[in-house]
């Protein structure tokens, strides 16, 4: 998702290894970024183009006439069978399609307030009432919205305008005859309850709490640092000739101080997992449920009150605020071309929203300055960038560069998250195989046409809107050969600077009585001062992000000096020793030499215990290649690595199954399977190998589901080792799992175990994650709750 789909890559790839030689050579031997852009987008042809297009269309991203109808009869579908919040993303889907005050749009709201009041979203709900009537609700299904509108007011303890609702219902119900064929008893009976229930909530009660706001001030770095922007004074930058730049620990940090608070520079929502319904024979529209459904598509905050973009379908915002932002700072331009991005993929769009975001104008400057001092390619560490937010006019009039130390600083050696920063952060130019190289830049100077096209005629999208008409930049530059090849600068750092934004996404029963968690890819983006971070499959900090914020905090001791290290995503408790190195070597051009990397090369043949195989008839582990044979002395069991392969494949078929059936609901059976597979597994697989550990937390969440806490417990537990022979005692993954054993004493009442553990838990926790952390704040609750519970403090004991 982050290249370009796979047809068009392979489409290029191909074009690519029919160029007679000659042009091959010429791409590949091409100095600078800028030969190699000109050279290739030479090449892209008409029916290049054609293809592309033809590509592009494949995703719906236009407003489709047909489509409201089609949702909210979908939506309402689901919202008989109660699944409110499946209901509230397909009526979304219907307002997106929706042209701005039609019937269409306000039904589709109308019907998104009702899914969002059963969710208990009253603010959510009150919204989308306002939205429904301001885009021309019916006159006779006004009482309908209105009956809601006061029962929200109510819900919110907001009782005087509830009562005004109520009473400007009675008079239009009584003043306009439009209203007559309204179910008249039905009205009249919600309302007589409505104003039992408004007498009620003023007997009980006169205060009500004021919902607490989630706050993005949660997190406090110690200091400012005077040398690094959104850095702890705890952290230091450095440079060195064999490892660039990095950032050590200046004074001793604690695990789970905060060391580095960022706003991503730019960010793209990744567009989900699902394929394009290219064939679907069933609907022309899609009701499958994806990230771009669930996230705003500018702050990435979870919404189901979404709000479209009024020239596209796929643009959705968690609110107006964020909806003219994007339109403001990069969406106008992006607007018409959305399936085309899409096509391209992320890395792409990144590298269009960077120069959007930056403006035109700056982007050539650097450009022109770059051609003035190198008549090279844009050099990989130069000084002359620094100029770029604010120092260009001084530049001008003084004619010289001032010398500073270390890439991407100001004069004054401040390294700052800008675009001064990004420009700086490394292509690799050299290490790109020509092919990927040409890729990317037909890529580029396919979307450059797309942007001179659009620059020279009016946008088509059949919007009447006057603020589409405003996508028609002034400001595109003829002159797209120089932002082309910045765009390509940018698409190459990426494959090296690219950071995955994730937010933990909570599974399990709809009962929630034991939630599951897993992480999920949400977006990609840029994060100048946490790119300075280098690489270690056994990192000593971990990262987290509450919107497009991301925070970086130690996750273990750091002594002062040392370096401050994060994961690229090959982490040693994943990924074995050989593919993490090939992974590090082919995306980020280098050898990993860490200590896991150096410990896991010399004794290659010990596999991690979470992988190893044991004795059939004593138990002991198994060593060796091809044959494996015990390690006890005395034992002469030995067997082949590949039948016992294949019988990990069969076990893993199974416990599929077993889980399929539990999230089936069909305890009783999933509970039999899982105990089979125990029993099997038991016989081949060491203590602590992970699929025993899926095994236990499956027997768990089935004894959960029936009410049985004591063995719940038990078998989480033993899930529990494996989890911690395998990510550490102090890993986010034990975090999780603490957390579910303490739901487990929680709802099972056993007070004493479920502090203690919701203690660990919430030490473990904060490691890795803010105060705002959901499942933080759900400890939080449980312990507040047991501890008035119990009428002797047990708080101390713990
Ligand atoms: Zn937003
Ligand atoms: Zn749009
Ligand atoms: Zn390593
Ligand atoms: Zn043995």
């Amino acid at each position: 998702m982050d290249l370009p789909v796979a047809e068009w890559k392979s489409y290029l790839l191909q074009k690519w290894s029919l160029l007679p030689k000659s042009i091959q050579v010429t791409v590949s031997t091409a100095e600078t970024l800028s030969d190699v852009f000109l050279h290739s987008s030479s090449l892209l042809q008409p029916e290049d183009e054609i293809f592309l297009k033809r590509l592009s269309q494949g995703y719906s991203v236009g407003k489709d006439s047909g489509a409201p109808l089609f949702y909210r009869e979908e939506g309402n579908k689901t919202f008989q069978e109660k699944d409110y919040t499946v209901a509230a993303v397909l009526y979304s889907k219907g307002v997106s399609h929706s042209r701005p005050n039609t019937e269409d749009m306000s039904l589709c709201y109308a019907n998104r307030s009702a899914a969002l009041f059963h969710l208990g979203q009253y603010e959510m709900c009150l919204k989308d009432i306002i939205r429904a009537q301001t885009h021309g609700y019916p006159e006779r299904l006004q009482p309908k919205i209105m009956l809601r509108k006061a029962e929200c007011l109510m819900a919110l303890g907001r009782l005087q305008e509830a009562r005004q609702t109520i009473s400007d219902l009675e008079r239009n119900f009584t003043a306009s005859p439009t209203l007559a064929d309204f179910p008249s008893q039905s009205v009249q009976r919600n309302l007589h309850l409505l104003k039992m229930k408004a007498q009620d909530k003023e007997n009980l009660t006169e205060t009500f709490p004021v919902a607490l706001a989630k706050t993005l001030e949660g997190v406090d770095l110690r200091e400012e640092n005077k040398q690094l922007s959104n850095a702890s004074s705890s952290v230091g930058l450095c440079m060195d000739p064999l490892k660039g730049r990095y950032l050590v620990a200046t004074r001793e940090i604690l695990p789970g101080e905060p060391l580095v608070k960022e706003d991503a520079f730019v960010s793209v929502l990744n567009p989900g997992e699902l394929p394009p319904l290219h064939h679907s024979l069933e609907s022309k529209w899609d009701t499958r449920v994806t990230n771009g459904d669930l996230y705003c598509h500018r702050c990435l905050k979870h919404t189901l009150a979404t709000v479209p973009c009024d020239g596209c379908s796929y643009a959705k915002y968690c609110s107006q605020e964020c909806l003219q932002q994007a339109w403001k700072l990069y969406h106008r331009i992006e607007c018409p071309l959305g399936g085309l991005l899409l096509t391209l993929g992320v890395f792409c769009h990144i590298a269009l929203r960077l120069t959007l975001l930056v403006g035109f104008q700056d982007v050539s400057k650097i450009r022109k300055l770059c051609d003035e001092f190198s008549n090279k390619d844009i050099p990989e560490s130069s000084n002359w960038v620094k100029t770029l937010n604010s120092g260009l006019g001084e530049i001008e009039k003084n004619g010289k560069i001032v010398e500073t130390p270390i890439p991407g600083c100001d004069v004054n050696g401040k390294y700052e998250s800008n675009y001064q920063a990004v420009f700086n952060l490394l292509p690799h130019t050299e290490n790109h195989s020509p092919e990927h190289k040409f890729l990317c830049a037909l890529c580029v100077s396919a979307l450059c046409r797309q942007l001179e096209a659009a620059s020279f005629q009016p946008v088509t999208t059949g919007a009447s809107s006057s603020q589409l008409k405003a996508a028609v930049a002034p400001e595109l530059c003829p002159d797209m050969t120089v932002w082309g090849v910045v765009m390509l600068r940018h698409m190459l750092q990426l494959q090296c600077n690219a950071q995955a934004i994730t937010t933990i996404l909570h599974t399990g029963s709809k009962e929630g009585i034991v939630t599951g968690s897993r992480q999920v890819r949400l977006a990609t983006g840029i994060f100048p001062v946490i790119s300075l971070l280098n690489h270690s499959c056994s990192p000593n900090t971990s990262v987290s992000f509450v919107s497009t914020v991301a925070t970086i905090r130690a996750s273990q001791r750091i002594g002062k000096g040392q370096e401050i290290l994060h994961c690229y995503g090959p982490h040693k408790s994943r990924i074995g020793v050989a593919e993490r190195q090939q992974k590090l070597r082919s995306q980020y051009f280098f050898d990993c030499t860490c200590p896991a990397c150096q410990t896991e090369t010399r004794c290659m043949a010990a596999r991690p215990r979470w992988e190893a195989f044991c004795c059939n008839s004593c138990r002991a582990p198994m060593q060796g290649d091809d044959v494996l044979s015990c390690g006890r002395r005395g034992c002469a069991e030995s067997v082949r690595r590949d039948h016992l392969t294949s019988r990990l494949q069969d076990l893993r078929q199974q416990v599929g199954m077993a889980q399929k059936l539990l999230s089936d609901g069909k305890l009783e059976p999933a509970i039999q399977q899982l105990s089979w597979c125990q029993h099997d597994a038991g016989s081949f697989l060491s203590a602590e190998h992970a699929v025993l550990g899926e095994i236990e937390d499956g027997l768990a969440q089935a004894c959960a589901a029936l009410g049985d806490w004591q063995k719940s417990a038990t078998h989480l537990q033993n899930s529990l080792r494996v989890v911690e022979a395998r990510h550490g005692p102090s890993s986010v993954e034990m975090g999780h799992e603490l957390f579910k054993l303490a739901q487990i004493f929680f709802n099972g009442f056993a007070v004493p175990e479920a502090l203690s553990t919701i203690q660990k838990a919430e030490e473990v926790l904060s490691l890795h994650c803010g105060p705002w952390d959901d499942e933080i704040q759900e400890l939080q609750k449980m312990k507040s709750c047991l501890l008035d519970l119990t009428p002797t403090p047990v708080g101390s004991s713990v």
